[in-house]
């Protein structure tokens, strides 16, 4: 397969340069030569080359400095780069090796040696190219964590990294795994075949091939699913559910955000797709390398969003009840509100009130009395519809906001409500209690109606008549 690569020698040694060249064309190598490595980039512009042999001590430009510009250079940097040298290993092959070179050979060599060492690194070279060739340069990369250190939110973040990775390999499968660290799930934050998938909840049984590389951090590549043991606990699985198993090859790419949560991107080929070779795996390793940092700053950003997710929420709930307090309430009517008016739509709002609360409270003591104020919460949460908003005003005062809902609905809410209150037994097993409520029903449009203070207002004096009625019952 190496048969026909392109190699360079630049050796001033005319003898060495012309029995190399007679040797390496009788293997099959097109093989150029040239004596000096003044302007190598450009020789090297003008032909592809696939390895390089780079003698150490040369005039003019020395074979170091030479390494060290191709090297430095951002397309030519991956030639595999062997270097001759007439003095014993030492300090000089430290230093090649260290500023990139492939291999360091001392002259003179073993011939069969020498053969094989270019054999193994034009492979080497070719698979690295290879992994570059689809759009996989340093430029690509570098706009990768761009985009990725851009994005406005952490699923922006996710997803960048995925399509690059996807693309560049030209894979129809790249996921980012992240582990729960509970022993048997992971979530899936991002997956390039469907990007609209946000946070989905794998077993990780099912996945054997993830445990490990998750573990151990090292990375893993099974070019042939078909019959791959690792999959042997859950071929049988597979088998049972009838899940056809299109999948050909699998990478998985472990890493870790901020140094501890153990996540891992999952590429896989399907179908048609080139299988994943070794080279693929070094690209997807290399990329997810650099995007660390980026990945810890997806997971900072969701951390933070969580928190302020957390925040909001405190905020707007009533700690006994868990329902809306009074300011979120004013702020879904307010919304509400200008909804049904600029829709044209109808709205309805009851004020609940415990009739003799106070009462409850006194016989059988304040820790009581919250219990039955959370069980009726319960019990409305249960009648909620998805777009139904739930309130605790203060006290055993209770506000229902039912959207899209006319009077004629209210009215019905209404009655189911005490309905279902009067027949409950709340309280505990040693306390039973029922209690009945009053209820308030304020709809918009109504001509006294204006916004939410004016609606709060009606829903409150309809409760008062309720109450001043009898209790027990709703007025609207
Ligand atoms: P009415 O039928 O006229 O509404 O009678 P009521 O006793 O329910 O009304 P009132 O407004 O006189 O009393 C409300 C009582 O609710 C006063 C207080 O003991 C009780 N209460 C208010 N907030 C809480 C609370 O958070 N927990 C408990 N356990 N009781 C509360
Ligand atoms: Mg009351
Ligand atoms: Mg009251």
């Amino acid at each position: 397969m190496t048969r026909g690569s392109h190699v360079l020698i630049v050796d001033d040694d005319e003898s060495l340069n012309r029995s190399l060249s007679s040797i390496l064309g009788a293997e099959g190598y097109r093989i150029s030569s040239r004596d000096t490595a003044v302007d190598l980039i450009d020789t090297l512009n003008q032909d592809t080359v696939d390895l390089l042999i780079l003698d150490i001590g040369l005039p003019g430009v020395d074979g170091l400095s030479a390494l060290d510009t191709v090297k430095r250079h951002p397309v030519h940097r991956d030639l595999p780069i062997l270097i001759l040298s007439g003095a014993p290993a030492g300090e000089a092959s430290v230093e090649a090796l260290g500023l990139g070179a492939a291999d360091f050979v001392t002259k003179p060599f073993r011939l069969d040696d020498f053969l094989a060492r270019i054999r193994a690194h034009l492979r080497a070279g070719r698979e690295l190219t290879e992994a570059r060739s689809a759009a996989r340069s340093e430029a690509e990369l570098t706009a990768l964590l761009k985009e990725a250190s851009s994005a406005a939110s952490p699923a922006e973040i996710f997803q960048a990294l995925v399509r690059r990775i996807a693309n560049g390999l030209k894979i129809s499968r790249c996921s980012i795994v992240l582990d729960d660290e509970n022993g048997e799930t992971a979530t899936v934050v991002s997956a390039f075949e469907s990007p609209s998938l946000r946070h989905l909840t794998i077993e990780l049984r099912r996945y054997p091939e993830l445990l490990g590389p998750m573990v151990t951090l090292a990375p893993l590549l099974i070019t042939d699913v078909g019959d791959d043991p690792i999959f042997a606990s859950v071929r049988e699985l597979w088998r049972i559910e009838g899940r056809l198993v299109p999948t050909t090859s699998v990478a998985v790419v472990p890493f870790r955000i901020k140094a501890h949560r153990p996540g891992a991107f999952y590429l896989r080929t399907a179908g048609d797709d080139d299988r994943l070779a070794p080279a693929d795996l070094d690209f997807a390793v290399r990329v997810i390398e650099a995007a660390n940092p980026v990945l810890d700053r997806a997971y900072d950003f969701e951390e933070a969003l969580r928190r302020q997710d957390e925040m909001r929420q405190l905020a707007e709930t009533d700690p006994l009840t868990g329902l809306f307090n009074r300011r979120a309430l004013r702020e879904r009517l307010e919304r509400e509100i200008s909804r049904a008016e600029r829709n044209n739509t109808v709205m309805s709002c009851l004020m609940l009130d415990i009739d003799l609360f106070k009462r409850l409270n006194d016989t059988y003591g304040h820790e009581l009395g919250d219990r039955v104020l959370v069980q009726l919460a319960d019990l409305l949460r249960r009648e909620q519809r998805a777009m139904d908003v739930l309130a605790r005003l203060g006290g055993e005062e209770f506000v229902v906001v039912l959207p899209e809902t006319g009077m004629r609905g209210a009215r019905i809410y209404a009655e189911r409500i005490l309905r279902k209150v009067g027949a409950a037994t709340l309280g505990t097993a040693q306390h039973p209690v029922q209690i009945t409520v009053s209820i308030g029903i304020a709809t918009f449009p109504d001509e006294r109606v204006t916004d939410t203070d004016s609606l709060l207002r009606l829903a409150d004096t309809n409760l008062l008549r309720a109450k001043a009625d009898g209790r027990n019952r709703y007025r609207d």
